[in-house]
């Protein structure tokens, strides 16, 4: 069996310096373990205050490489070094029109929001009411209200904003939503966990004229998509084959 240990809720102890050191050393880190290169998504994690985004019983272990629970039904906040893992084979840069499936707490939104800078535009779907809500009180309360937040079904993307020059999907899929490569450009890259019997590959996707073109990074660990284009829409559909 595959998961992740929970670490216990405790009550916050670390003050602000503290997780300043916390943050400027796993910055130091991913840099050293070669995760992190690109400068604007340097600056972004050395910005924005992670624990800001983590529940207060679990904000402590904000800069653990452990996910840690978020209010409803099946929601973490990703690993820190999650977030390089993606953004950096995204290639996610200044002025890009960016779509996040999952919003999880709202800190993969905050980074983006600092990596695509003032000509860019961040949205990010989340189908949980209960996580959406906790998403956005931390995105408004860290200065990034102009994180355009969506409630529903990210495997069908927002066409009211698209076209995207890059998407993330922070779930793992059994395929890849048809909506959300509509809604990328041209020469637009996806990136998300892609489930291949019991592993999740993250995977690349860029938009070809002959197609897309898809480059594997690694396994990951993430939770499981839902909605239309999700682990459990896939099983019916099996079922109804078999
Ligand atoms: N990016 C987040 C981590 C997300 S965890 C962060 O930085 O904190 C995955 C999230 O995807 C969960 O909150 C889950 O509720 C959400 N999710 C699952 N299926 C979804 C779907 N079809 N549309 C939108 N959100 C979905």
């Amino acid at each position: 069996m595959r998961g992740w240990i929970t670490p216990p809720p405790c009550t916050p102890r670390k003050t602000p310096a503290e997780f300043q050191r916390e943050r400027q050393a796993k910055v130091r880190l991913l840099e050293a373990q070669g995760l992190l290169r690109s400068p604007r998504i340097k600056a972004a994690l050395l910005k924005v205050r992670r624990e800001d985004f983590i529940p207060r019983e679990y904000r402590d272990y904000a800069y653990e490489e452990v996910p840690l629970p978020l209010p409803g039904a099946a929601a973490t906040i990703s690993c820190p070094h999650g977030y390089p893992l993606f953004y950096e084979p995204l290639g996610l840069d200044c002025r890009h029109r960016f779509l996040e499936v999952g919003t999880g707490s709202g800190y993969g939104a905050a980074v983006a929001r600092e990596v695509v800078g003032r000509d860019g535009r961040v949205v990010s779907i989340e189908i949980d009411s209960l996580t959406h809500d906790f998403a956005r009180r931390n995105l408004e309360r860290a200065g990034y209200g102009d994180v355009l937040l969506v409630l529903g079904d990210g495997g069908l993307g927002y066409p009211p904003a698209a076209p995207y020059d890059r998407i993330a999907v922070t779930a793992a899929c059994p395929i890849i939503p048809g909506p959300l490569t509509a809604q990328l450009v041209p020469g637009g890259r996806l990136i998300a966990p892609l489930i291949e019997e019991d592993r999740q590959i993250l995977t690349v996707l860029t938009k070809t004229p002959q197609g897309m073109h898809r480059n594997a990074v690694c396994d990951v660990l993430y939770v499981a998509l839902q909605g239309a284009y999700g682990t459990e829409a896939a099983a019916t559909c099996h079922s109804h084959r078999t």
